[in-house]
């Protein structure tokens, strides 16, 4: 299990001080696959070098399987070479003038570990590229030397991987596979993993909990599904997927429902939990919202449903994006392709109370 408690590290830049990651704190399973998603320049990276000892905290308390492997408290730090991790970056950081075999051999190399061609063969057949080993590294394509630099984090036993944006410099299409890949071999080898990345699809697909951080802070912390489901907070529902956000106030609570005035009118939602204040924002995604050109073929007809006029509509390939106008407030609505043939611009649509989530005005730095 990782611990991370308390990490504060600001940078020097022109004699100022720059902070970067601001109090930040969250454990890791063993075996667990833990991202740190969020907007460029928000402290993922300084996060992940601090872990590593590529940098020296301000202050924190880091623990390894109970070992310490930074601690301002009891003025310790274990050097970088004998923490016991393995880092994948995006520059795939491999060694050009070396064949396949000897960058992943490297490692263990200086390290003097004995039966070191079996464990380079095993890495090397883990990451598909067993039959390359003679290959001169500069000779790989973007996507095998990635698999190379995989090779080399793995091939040492380590107790802790790192992964800072890995998959960034490769075509989409190649991301999306060895998104996949990585998933798979993650499990296999059941090594505790943390993850950067600013791509929140990305994040979904790979992790097992995913902390959302936001300028040098985690803002929330939660499975990937109610990160994108039930998001806690505001920065969490804007930044992770696409969300319709309306402005709201609690006019009454029923056990299980709640009834907000909006914009458009009364909305009744599921209940706010008892953290929500009531003022806040209702979400609700653009897939879940149904649409249809006349009351009676919505789900169910009754709750929620408003008239509204199309304004635009785009063909995305799999969906289609709509936007509808519904009084003063505009929705973004998708529906699957079958659903898109415009018969006319009046529609409407039904907001499904299980689907809105109330969320509470965002303080800034709170977590
Ligand atoms: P992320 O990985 O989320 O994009 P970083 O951890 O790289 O964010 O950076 C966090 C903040 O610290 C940014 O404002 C960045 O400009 C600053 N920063 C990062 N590395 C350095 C550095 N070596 N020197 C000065 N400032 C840095
Ligand atoms: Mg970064």
């Amino acid at each position: 299990m990782l611990k991370v408690e308390g990490l504060w590290k600001t940078y020097t830049v022109d004699g100022g001080e720059i902070p970067a990651v601001r109090g930040v704190g969250f454990t890791v399973e063993t075996g667990e696959f833990f991202t740190l998603l969020g907007p460029s320049g928000c402290g993922k990276s300084t996060t992940l070098r601090c872990i590593a000892g590529l940098e020296v905290p301000n202050s924190a308390e880091i623990t390894l399987d109970e070992i310490d492997l930074f601690s301002s408290r009891q003025r310790r730090s274990v050097p970088i070479h004998k923490r016991n991790i393995g880092m994948v970056f995006q520059s795939y950081a491999i060694w050009p003038h070396m064949s396949v075999y000897d960058n992943v051999d490297f490692p263990l190399k200086v390290k003097g570990i004995p039966d070191r061609r079996e464990k380079v063969m095993r890495a090397l057949e883990l990451v598909g590229l067993h039959r390359l080993e003679d290959r001169s590294a500069t000779d790989l394509s973007g996507g095998q030397q990635q698999r190379v630099a995989i090779a080399r984090a793995i091939v040492m036993d380590v107790d802790l991987l790192l992964f800072d944006e890995p998959l960034s410099n490769l075509d989409s299409k190649l991301r999306i596979q060895m998104r996949f890949e990585l998933r798979q071999l993650q499990k296999q080898l059941g090594i505790t993993s943390i993850y950067v990345t600013h791509d929140q699809e990305e994040a979904m697909v790979l992790s097992d909990r995913v902390a959302v951080m936001d300028d040098g802070h985690i803002v929330e912390v939660g499975k990937s599904q109610d990160i994108y489901l039930k998001p806690r907070k505001l920065f969490t529902a804007k930044f992770v997927g696409q969300s319709n956000l309306l402005s709201c106030e609690v006019v009454s609570v029923d056990g299980v429902n709640a009834t907000v005035k909006t914009v458009i009118g009364e909305i009744t939602t599921g209940a706010p939990d008892r953290s929500a204040s009531s003022e806040g924002f209702l979400m609700i995604r653009p897939e879940h919202i149904p649409m249809s050109w006349t009351q009676e073929e919505l789900p169910s007809s009754d709750v929620n449903v408003f008239e509204g006029t199309i304004i635009s509509e785009t063909f995305t390939g799999k969906l289609v994006d709509y936007r509808v106008r519904v009084g003063e407030f505009t929705f973004e609505v998708q529906t699957p392709l079958h659903h898109a043939l415009q018969k006319q611009n009046r529609v409407f649509i039904q907001l499904p109370p299980e689907r809105c989530v109330m969320l509470a005005k965002d303080t800034p730095g709170t977590s």
